[in-house]
């Protein structure tokens, strides 16, 4: 039943960042700030219809709808059922042998701002940097309850030294070669991880990335880019919840 809970939980969570995200990608400077100009409800993605409170209901509401919009009849985004069953299973998985506490609250705050980053990053090849301040603010007071000293100084070595290798190509190759956001998460996943486990995620999610860049390069276009932070999401979490 406790199972059942966490899950819908997060597959409110995921219904949250996704409109979060759908918002954030209207406004160019991709701030929260800007959003609360706009309309407070939500709306349909294609007529711009308000939606009921019985049309928000996570899950439920999509399934009852067919997936289609109650008032112009057009399919509704797939991607709305599958951040709400993603972030459910997050969080469903996340409450496997852990306890009601800060960490607990803190882990869920944590992923669900690596996944929505990683979400946003796979469709546009940006980060917004509000996510990244919270994300990073959470990591940050994650070390501080835990005392995991040795995790923060490493994070700001590894961080400086990527954030070096980063300027030295740059200016090597006259053009970015990966994104600052993806500097200000590797800081993030090394405040919260430990040494090991976090040179652990770094080392996945560079090999994935250069399988991912292999087969592009064989198979069709080298030149498109990688979602660095979406690669770093998927291996963070998976060393989170099998190690
Ligand atoms: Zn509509």
């Amino acid at each position: 039943m406790s199972g059942l809970f966490y899950f819908y939980f997060g597959a409110i969570l995921g219904s949250y960042f996704q409109s979060l995200n759908s918002r954030m990608a209207k406004d160019q400077n991709l701030n929260f700030s800007n959003l609360n100009t706009e309309s407070r409800r939500s709306n349909c993605d294609i007529c711009g219809n308000d939606l009921q409170i019985f049309e928000l209901i996570p899950i439920i509401s999509f399934l009852f709808l067919k997936g289609r919009c109650r008032h112009c009849n057009q399919k509704i985004s797939i991607e709305h059922l599958t951040s709400e069953l993603l972030f459910g299973l997050i969080v469903l998985s996340l409450s496997f042998n852990a306890s009601l506490d800060l960490n607990f609250a803190s882990s869920i705050l944590f992923f669900c701002l690596l996944f929505a980053i990683a979400l946003f990053d796979l469709k546009f090849f940006l980060i917004p940097k509000n996510y990244l301040f919270v994300l990073i603010l959470t990591s940050c007071v994650f070390a501080l309850v835990n005392e995991y000293v040795v995790n923060f100084i490493f994070a700001l070595f590894f961080t400086l030294s990527i954030w070096l290798m980063k300027y030295i190509l740059d200016n090597v190759k006259k053009e970015e070669t990966f994104g600052l956001g993806d500097v200000f998460i590797i800081f993030a996943l090394g405040c919260y991880f430990e040494p090991i486990l976090f040179s652990l995620i770094i080392l996945t999610s560079a090999l994935s990335g250069l399988v991912i860049f292999t087969i592009r390069f064989i198979f069709s276009n080298p030149e498109k880019k990688l979602p660095f932070g979406t690669l770093m999401a998927l291996s963070a979490f998976s060393i989170e919840v099998l190690v």
